[in-house]
């Protein structure tokens, strides 16, 4: 399932105009969806990468802040950092960026002189690698403080509440984000925005609505969060790359939380939820009940947990 990066992929036409494949220490796996990597033409690197404690093929002092220069950066044996890496990460971690794009998500990591993510999730479906999995990225703490070591991240475009014109302390609007047109509600970009998306024309509808104002509403670790949905060219992405991390690190099981009795995905921190393999939101794993550990509630209470649990228990190989 997986091959060397080195090696050339013959099942790829030469006409192919993107990369598909996402790596880890080398090692690459087809998700058969455009993804832009740190290491290619047009990709975004991770501004801040950290080294994780029980791997053993980097330099130690990467492990904690400050970011170092890239050439740093580099896994002394691959084969033997790509073992360890399979029995170290069992989580996929999934977040909104409270952002318009995914070029405007990494301007704010950019920003930060410690804040990073594995994967951007784009509106238009593109997927954005910006580092090996191999390294962590302080992405989400966890309430254990130890919940980087184990997982990978996932960064999706979406303004969560800041669309709404009544809670946007961040941007101020004047107007809800969102607007009911033709094809359902679609976000408003502004043209700078616009103009960072691979898919300049995309349209960015909702994959669904809640009844006649559109957002969905519903509470998570004590807020009651109201946000759009994220777009359909995003779920398809995103149950693709699921399947992607599963073939890359097994133990990053395909399932998400449920609980026995509704047959539902709570959207509430877990109390297990250092032991959890799988794909967990943000808001599972961080209420903020330890010093210095914000509350989290992304991915949201849109995001369609009952769509990617279903795709997730298919026995389809994508
Ligand atoms: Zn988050």
């Amino acid at each position: 399932m997986t091959k060397k990066a080195a090696e050339p992929n013959r099942n790829k036409p030469d006409t192919a105009p993107l990369n598909t494949t996402i790596v880890a220490c080398g090692f690459e796996t087809d998700i058969e969806t455009p993804v832009l990597r740190w290491d290619q033409a047009g990709g975004l690197v991770c501004p801040n990468r950290r080294g994780r404690e029980s791997l053993n093929h980097h330099k130690k002092e990467l492990n904690e802040a400050p970011t170092c220069a890239p050439s740093h950066y580099k896994i002394s044996n691959p084969t033997a950092a790509y073992e360890e890496l399979k029995q170290t990460v069992y989580q996929f971690i999934l977040h909104y960026d409270v952002c318009y794009t995914s070029r405007h998500c990494h301007e704010v990591l950019q920003n930060s002189s410690f804040k990073g993510s594995h994967f951007y999730l784009d509106l238009d479906g593109t997927l954005y690698q910006t580092c090996d999995l191999y390294w962590k990225t302080n992405t989400a703490p966890a309430d254990d403080k130890l919940g980087n070591e184990r997982a990978v991240h996932v960064e999706m475009a979406n303004l969560s509440w800041q669309a709404l014109s009544a809670e946007s302390s961040l941007y101020h609007l004047k107007q809800d984000a969102y607007v009911l047109g033709k094809k359902g509600w679609k976000l408003r970009l502004p043209a700078s925005r616009r103009s960072q998306l691979l898919q300049k024309s995309y349209q960015p509808v909702v994959a669904r609505a809640f009844g006649e104002r559109g957002y969905f509403s519903r509470r998570i670790n004590g807020r009651q969060v109201r946000m759009w949905d994220y777009t359909e060219a995003q779920y398809q992405t995103l149950i693709r790359l699921c399947r992607g991390i599963n073939r890359l690190l097994p133990r990053v099981q395909l399932k998400v939380p449920v609980d026995p009795e509704s047959g539902r995905t709570p959207l509430d921190r877990l109390k297990n939820f250092a032991q959890f393999e799988g794909v967990l939101g943000h808001a599972h794993v961080q209420a903020g009940t330890t010093e210095g550990i914000t509350c989290k509630y992304d991915p949201g209470s849109a995001f369609n947990w009952g769509r990617l649990r279903r795709a997730l228990g298919r026995q389809s190989s994508r």
